[in-house]
């Protein structure tokens, strides 16, 4: 079992995902440009893909934003009546394909964030790992 007790506490691992930096120093980019991460940390070596597979609850996390926020938006221009049925769906059409690449990076360091609260690294088979 891992020590939990040097960790950030959830606001800051959060406000650490939002600036796109490393949950664990708080310093390291995530992100080297739009797409592509550093991995490990630049700053503190913290795995950022920690095995395959791994990355891929940010794109839940990505679709669930994107899709709360179709909903909200899709009501409240309904109710606003300023936009016609067929307006609306282009509008929601084009921000579901535009938001998500833009959210993309966000939900990636949200989702790492996030993990850093529940499964810190290095858990303990990580641990075990790189002392083989
Ligand atoms: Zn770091």
């Amino acid at each position: 079992m891992t020590t939990t007790d040097d960790r950030p506490p959830l606001a800051t691992l959060i406000r650490r995902g939002l600036r796109l930096r490393c949950p664990a120093c708080g310093e390291g980019k995530v992100f080297r440009n739009w797409f592509s991460m550093n991995d490990p940390c630049l700053e503190c070596g913290r795995r950022f893909d920690r095995e395959p597979g791994y990355l891929l609850g940010s794109i839940y996390f990505n679709y669930g934003v994107t899709a709360l926020l179709v909903v909200v938006i899709y009501f409240a221009l309904y109710f606003s009546g300023t936009l016609t049925n067929n307006q609306r769906l282009v509008a929601l059409g084009i921000f579901s394909l535009m938001f998500p690449l833009w959210f993309f990076r966000y939900a990636r360091a949200l989702w790492i964030a996030f993990d850093e609260q529940f499964d810190p690294w290095p858990n303990e088979k990580e641990r075990r790992n790189m002392s083989d």
